[in-house]
């Protein structure tokens, strides 16, 4: 039996369409995700860990402090674990567990600034929440004492890159700090397993410090895009440690993202010249401190930086930045520069760059050397958070394939 349809419920039906079209009140559109602006590279943990400081005032020692990370404009910083080589087969994951723990405190004792991250989202979400964030990568890959439980270990309390090598050359990777031969022509059959590794777990491979010859293999091997922390363009300046056009263009073939160094040196050979010649002259003095704090603790420290003071280098310009930026760009594209200024790290810095608060003139420049606020947006950190979360993504993939 056919049910008659109630006449009120028959209207309904057939008013529907027009009910349907009836203007909706809008929904609030939500804010388009903020522009996020990130340093990948920063040593002041090392710094803090020395002599610890208060992270929530202007200070007058150092590139950073959170006031001056805000007066920047800075969303996102990544502290440096930097393990010395000293460490090498002596205690590297130890010491890079202490320097992990002490970056963790400079982020824990400050909610009311910064919010420690581990994923892109991560940083979006302490930027949605009116802080900045603050990760971890490590510098030097034998603070993983060639383990790879140990770099596991390390990705769960946080790091999210690892140098392959810092100036000295390790038991799997060539550094381009080695005036020797290369030991493994590169990465070692162990150094491409860790790479591979670190592909699978979602910590991004940092070529900042390699040889050339490890980051071709790097590129080669990894099945994400790369990263150059903080490296300048070798064409510009010599420094071994910068990156030639050609390794620029490999970069972005790989999908990767160079990010430009501030440190004098490596930005101009007018510098690098006279740093060379600085080092050569202080050699026994420097010599001379070592014999007396064998260690290398503070106390030498502080007397390296007192010679260093004393003997200045050559000054340069702020601006100088941007041309290495500029000359990236051209290389590589607009896709594959970022900003990784080593802050802290850098016994030098620009005239007009003195420490973190002055990031901002950076856009600026850009801007008046015409680029669009979309490209600027790349370079000032879209373009790396672009890597970081593709390298999320093959991790991912490669935990589902298993
Ligand atoms: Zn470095």
């Amino acid at each position: 039996m056919q049910k008659r349809i109630a006449p009120f419920l028959l209207l309904l039906i057939l008013a529907a369409p027009l009910l349907a079209a009836a203007p909706a009140k809008p929904l609030p559109k939500p804010p388009a995700p903020e522009a996020i602006t990130v340093d990948t590279h920063a040593d002041t943990p090392t710094e803090f860990l020395d002599h610890p400081f208060d992270l929530g005032v202007v200070n007058t020692r150092g590139h950073f402090d959170y006031p001056r990370m805000k007066a920047g404009g800075l969303d996102a910083e990544f502290f440096a674990a930097y393990v010395p080589a000293k460490y090498a087969n002596k205690g590297a994951a130890a010491y890079c567990l202490k320097i992990m723990e002490t970056i963790h405190e400079m982020a824990d004792r400050y909610p009311s600034w910064v919010r420690f991250a581990t994923s892109t989202a991560g940083i979006r979400a302490a930027v949605a929440d009116h802080r900045r964030a603050i990760l971890i990568g490590i510098e030097g890959g034998h603070a993983i004492e060639d383990s790879l439980d140990l770099l596991r270990a390390f990705y769960r309390l946080g790091a999210r890159y690892m140098t392959l090598t810092h100036t000295n050359t390790n038991n799997w990777a060539d550094s381009s700090g080695d005036e020797a031969p290369a030991t493994h022509n590169g990465l070692s059959p162990f150094g491409k397993q860790v790479v591979l590794e670190m592909n699978r777990i979602g910590m991004m491979i940092d070529i900042s410090h390699v040889s050339d010859k490890t980051f071709y293999d790097a590129v080669a091997v990894s099945k994400a895009p790369v990263i150059a922390s903080h490296s300048s363009s070798r064409a510009l300046a010599s420094a071994p440690r910068n990156m030639t056009d050609d390794m620029l263009r490999a970069l972005a073939k790989n999908g990767g993202v160079a990010m430009v160094n501030f440190y004098p040196a490596f930005l101009s050979d007018v510098v690098l010249k006279a740093s060379k010649a600085r080092d050569e002259k202080l050699k026994p003095e420097i010599a001379a401190l070592k014999a007396k704090d064998p260690s290398e603790g503070a106390e030498y420290q502080e007397g390296v930086r007192k010679l260093m003071a004393a003997n200045p280098l050559p000054k340069v310009s702020w601006t100088v930045i941007v041309d290495h930026i500029d000359h990236m760009v051209k290389v590589a594209g607009i896709d594959h520069v970022g900003i990784g200024s080593d802050f802290d790290g850098i016994p030098e810095v620009p005239e007009g760059m003195e420490d973190i608060s002055k990031l901002s003139a950076i856009p600026q420049e850009l801007k008046r050397r015409g680029y669009s606020e979309a490209d600027i947006h790349k370079i000032m950190g879209e373009n790396f958070m672009r890597v970081f979360g593709e390298v999320e993504k093959v991790a991912k993939e490669m935990q589902a394939a298993k």
